[in-house]
Parts: C-alpha cells; sequence; structure tokens
C-alpha cells in the first residue's frame, strides 16, 4: 500500500537526520507549518535550506497541489534531499536547487517564502527573498529561539555561540521594524516568525 512506503519513507528520513546531526524542523514546526499552508491557501513555496528534503516533503505531502522551490548549499544534504524527494515521488512538486541561497537569482513569485538556513544571515535572505513574495504573501523564518538561547546571551560561554544567538535577537529586531509586514513571533518548536506582507488598499 502506498501509504505504509509514505509512512516508512518519513521515518528513514527522519532516522537519518537523528544519525547524521541534520537540524530538521521538530514536529511541533511541521504541523504548524502544513496547517499554515492549508489555512492560508498556500500554492508556492520558495524554502531556503533544504536539507535533506524533510520540511520540503512534509509540504508537499500536506496540500496535493503545493509546488515548492528549495534551496540547499550543501553537496551532501543535497544529494540525500534529490534522493528522499525521488522516493516519495514528488520530483514534480518539488524543485531543488544546488546552490548557495545568497548567490542565486530566483524569478518566480511565492505565497510564502520559509527561511530556515543559516541562522546569522537571516536579515540577507528576508531582504533578498522578500522581492519573490507575491502582493499577499507570508516569510515564516524557524530557529527565532534557537534551543531557548536567544535572550540569554550573558550565560553563553562560546563567542561563536554567543555572536550567533546575538545575530538572531538582531533579526527579531529588524522584523519588528518592517512597517510593510504585520509581524508576529509564536513559541511553537523551536521558535517560529512569521511576516504577512500587507498588501495595497
Ligand atoms: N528545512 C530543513 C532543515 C534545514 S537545516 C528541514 O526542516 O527539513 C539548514 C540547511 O540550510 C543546512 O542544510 C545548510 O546547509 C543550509 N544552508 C545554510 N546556508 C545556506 C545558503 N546560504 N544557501 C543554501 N543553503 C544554506
Ligand atoms: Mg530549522
Amino acid at each position: 500500500m502506498i501509504t505504509t512506503n509514505v509512512y516508512a519513507s518519513i521515518r528513514d528520513i527522519k532516522k537519518y537526520a537523528l544519525d547524521h546531526k541534520v537540524p530538521i524542523m521538530v514536529d511541533e514546526g511541521i504541523d504548524f507549518l502544513t496547517t499554515f499552508i492549508i489555512k492560508n491557501q498556500i500554492h508556492t513555496v520558495l524554502e531556503i535550506g533544504s536539507a535533506i528534503g524533510y520540511s520540503a516533503i512534509m509540504m508537499a505531502l500536506s496540500h496535493p497541489n503545493l509546488k515548492i522551490t528549495t534551496i540547499e548549499k550543501d553537496e551532501t544534504r543535497y544529494l540525500e534531499a534529490l534522493r528522499n524527494i525521488k522516493k516519495l515521488d514528488l520530483e514534480d512538486r518539488i524543485t531543488l536547487l544546488f546552490k548557495d541561497a545568497l548567490e542565486v537569482s530566483i524569478e518566480e513569485k511565492v505565497d510564502l517564502v520559509f527561511i530556515d538556513a543559516a541562522k546569522g544571515q537571516n536579515i540577507r535572505f528576508f531582504e533578498k527573498f522578500s522581492n519573490n513574495l507575491n502582493e499577499r504573501g507570508f516569510i515564516i523564518t524557524d530557529n527565532m529561539n534557537f534551543h531557548g538561547l536567544v535572550g540569554k546571551e550573558e550565560e553563553i560561554k562560546s563567542r561563536n555561540l554567543r555572536g550567533l544567538v546575538r545575530k538572531i535577537r538582531e533579526y527579531k529586531e529588524y522584523l519588528e521594524k518592517q512597517s510593510n509586514y504585520k509581524v508576529e513571533f509564536l513559541a511553537i518548536g523551536d521558535g517560529i516568525a512569521i511576516a504577512e506582507k500587507k498588501g495595497h488598499n
């Protein structure tokens, strides 16, 4: 039965992520994202950071017509994502690009941009890919709380980690200043930010 294969494949992808320390989105975040897509009648998604294709696959499975373009710059992960997308027979709805998102040029306009890549680059991703948003669209960002570390910078010993957490806080402040977007922060999964583009009146 087809359903059995889908469940088994998803389970295998999650196991691979665990075994290879690939930071895929937590269940609570995935549930939120897929529900959000249905509720807001999202038809097209641009995802920054495919990793092994897990979140893109979960989004595609949540809605039979959804089209996703997803970008990954790590070759090993890209190849694994390609394999997983093929395995689930989703090649016609998920376009996977082996590119650095900051160097790629994307023309298409989408209903949702999902940012889940290098946490320190979020402002750059937002600025760049807001150009790919439809008149009314959303930019969702994952890992806004970064394992509960955001807001506890002075307690963090590692200099690199502290820098990264500071960048996430700066991104939060940047989002709050966006007058063209209605911004919301949700304590779901590892923390999610939703920026909704305000349409013209
Ligand atoms: N969305 C995935 C998880 C992504 S993990 C899921 O939930 O299943 C973040 C990924 O972003 C990593 O695989 C990393 O290689 C990739 N990444 C980081 N910076 C990037 C960039 N500039 N362009 C493309 N991919 C990037
Ligand atoms: Mg993430």
